[in-house]
């Protein structure tokens, strides 16, 4: 191919690109934050850059509702090895819609709090949950992409990422990529599953042939057993997102309120349109990515595993074979 100014309007990407790196997802690193997280964030960013991006200079890409402040955005640029970007959230894609019935909303908030459920009572955190379900990839910035790894202040990452898992997904057909799943709180999704019974009553085409159902229902869709891929990480592809199926779902979802009159996270959101939508065969875990989000940790298992990936986690540690995990559901589909 010719030189980098013929082959590219900016010059960073092709001037910092691994020369032994053939190919190149179309993928990009994802941060939503506030301010008040600086440093978290810059942990988070330093941790994944050390441990991964370095080889790779993905870029990153930052959301906010308010405009990062220099310094945020300063320490990030510094922090990161591939081009950076800094978003601002349009309004209607982040705070509680006009139509929902605030006095029911209260309600719904004071329930959460008397049965002390965490964020029971926060409506900034219910508008990040809505945003994270069915908005995000929408935004200007991500338009142009394919590949998203969420990222989160202070989450840390305790293995080396040699081999690129973006092209991972690309070249094994996966779509969904998580590293722990585990229980959702029942309070905090009361309304949830008969949403999605209905919708899937009204959408059967939608329901892949060969799904996840087992991982989300112990009796074959009758009962959600609270399972969900824990959100704060997420290697994927949103143009599952941006498809037809889940967009009529995240809407058919959003009409109902539950985001505000519940408390519904995006893990179980983003989780039953993937266990229903997706052939089984297209969620990946990656085993052999360490991670910690408070209170978990997921440790690659296997020795060798963790050896060759220079881990710096514990295994014993490992969330995976703990009560709460979900994994033995996952792998009960297999
Ligand atoms: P938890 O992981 O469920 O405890 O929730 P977090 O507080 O970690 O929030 C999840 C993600 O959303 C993190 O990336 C936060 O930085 C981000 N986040 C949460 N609330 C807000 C908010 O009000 N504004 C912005 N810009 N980001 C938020
Ligand atoms: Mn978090």
């Amino acid at each position: 191919s010719g030189s980098p100014a013929e082959t590219s309007t900016n010059p960073t990407i092709d001037t910092i690109a691994p020369e032994n790196e053939p190919r190149r997802a179309n993928a990009t690193l994802l941060m939503l934050a506030r301010n008040s997280e600086l440093e978290t964030a810059a942990q988070s960013v330093r941790e994944l850059e050390e441990k991964f991006n370095f080889k790779f200079h993905y870029p990153w890409i930052f959301l906010n509702e308010v405009e990062f402040t220099e310094e945020f955005k300063g320490n990030m640029t510094e922090l990161a090895s591939g081009p950076v970007q800094f978003g601002l959230i349009p309004e209607d894609h982040w705070y509680q819609p006009d139509w929902i019935d605030e006095e029911r909303a209260t309600q719904g908030r004071n329930k959460l709090v008397e049965a002390d459920i965490i964020y029971g009572g926060s409506v900034s955190y219910r508008n990040m949950c809505r945003f994270n379900s069915g908005f995000f990839y929408r935004h200007p910035l991500l338009r142009d992409y394919k590949w998203y790894w969420r990222v989160e202040p202070d989450v840390h990452f305790y293995c080396y990422v040699d081999s690129d898992p973006f092209l991972y997904m690309e070249d094994n057909n996966k779509t969904y990529g998580f590293t722990i799943s585990l229980y959702e709180f029942e309070a905090t999704i009361p309304t949830l599953w008969q949403t999605v019974k209905d919708f899937t009553r009204d959408y059967p085409h939608f329901v892949a042939e060969n799904n996840s159902m087992g991982f989300i229902s112990e009796n074959g869709g009758d009962t959600y057993n609270l399972c969900h891929f824990w959100s704060n990480f997420e290697i994927a592809d949103m143009d599952f997102w941006r498809g037809e199926a889940y967009s009529k779902f995240f809407n058919y979802l959003d009409q109902t309120g539950g985001f505000y009159y519940e408390r519904w996270g995006d893990a179980p959101v983003h989780s039953i349109a993937a266990s229903l939508f997706l052939p089984k065969e297209r969620i990946h875990f990656f085993q052999e990515i360490g991670y910690f989000h408070n209170p978990f940790t997921h440790c690659p298992l296997d020795w060798n595993l963790w050896h060759n990936k220079g881990c710096t986690c514990s295994s014993w540690m490992s969330f995976d074979n703990q009560m709460y995990s979900c994994k033995r559901q996952w792998e009960g589909i297999f």
